[in-house]
């Protein structure tokens, strides 16, 4: 391992500070300075950018992002104990790390930041679907972030880039792939991590589409692919039951078939099924 900044090494770091992993909070710490600058290198020219990272941790990922060049880095971490390890990283780069002591899901994150905007993280396994879904559908696009890279366990990497037809297409590929061009950017073993999950992990890279590939009202299609892969095996028919009473009418309005089932149906389906609902 070589040093990326003048600050300890991370297993050092974690030591004075105390900082045993808590499963609890999905901790599973990345203490490779080479790897985590080369995470943050998947996320593209950092320079002119902020940088939102939840999740610092020790700060392994957010001393990448700073080496690299990130103009700003709003790191957004639940865990207090993690606050004066991420201090020191503060004071190494004076005025470009700001960290927040609070919940990801609860913060107003864009008040912090001004734009270009990449989203740049190592998710809490327990939270990461959760502000995925939340980034990738807001009333309006472009979104406030022109990217995001995040590490998620290798399966759920897998749901995101999936493509129609295979067995992780579902909620997570309709919805990323909608309005975003997707990447699996790199993969990594339970090793390099501390402690090791059970797991493997893989770094998604998602880059904003200038407009959604098809049109659709992002509430309504969300509810629309929720309510059809809760039930992937049964014809749209039979999942979507109840989501308006003449639903059969609507799915061949969408030029769909009520006997298709969900996994087999392209984004420009759902989207043209989301348009005949609200209709
Ligand atoms: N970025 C660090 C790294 O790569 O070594 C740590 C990544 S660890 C997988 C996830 C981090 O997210 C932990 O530091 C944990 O305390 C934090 N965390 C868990 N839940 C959170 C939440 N709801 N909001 C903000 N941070 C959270």
């Amino acid at each position: 391992m070589s040093a990326i900044d003048s600050l300890p090494p991370l297993r050092e770091v974690i030591a004075t500070h105390g900082l045993s992993a808590r499963k609890a909070l999905g901790q599973n710490f990345l203490l490779d300075l080479n790897l985590t600058s080369k995470i943050a290198r998947q996320a593209g020219d950092l320079t002119s950018c902020d940088v939102l990272e939840v999740g610092p941790g020790p700060g392994g990922l957010t001393r990448g992002l700073l080496a690299e060049g990130a103009r700003r880095v709003v790191a957004v971490e639940k865990d207090a104990r993690c606050l004066p390890a991420l201090a020191e990283i503060a004071a190494a780069y004076p005025g470009r790390l700001e960290v927040l002591n609070a919940d990801a899901l609860a913060v107003d994150w864009a008040a912090h930041l001004t734009p270009p905007i990449k989203v740049v993280s190592n998710l809490p396994y327990n939270v990461g679907t959760e502000l995925l879904v939340r980034w990738l559908t807001p009333p309006a696009w472009p979104p406030l972030w022109q990217s995001l890279t995040l590490m998620f366990q290798r399966e759920v990497a897998e749901r995101i880039v999936a493509p129609p037809g295979s067995k992780a297409y579902g909620r997570l590929a309709v919805l990323a792939q909608w309005r975003c061009d997707v990447r699996i950017a790199m993969t990594l073993p339970p090793e390099a991590f501390t402690p090791p999950p059970k797991v493997r992990s893989a770094v998604v890279h998602l880059q904003a589409l200038p407009a959604p590939r098809f049109a659709a009202d992002p509430g309504v299609l969300e509810r629309v692919v929720a309510k059809a892969f809760n039930q992937r095996r049964k014809m749209l028919r039979a999942a979507l039951k109840g989501l308006t009473p003449d639903i059969e009418d609507r799915i061949v309005a969408a030029g769909l078939s009520p006997t298709d089932r969900a996994e087999q149906v392209p984004i420009e389906g759902f989207c043209a099924l989301a348009r005949a609902v609200a209709g």
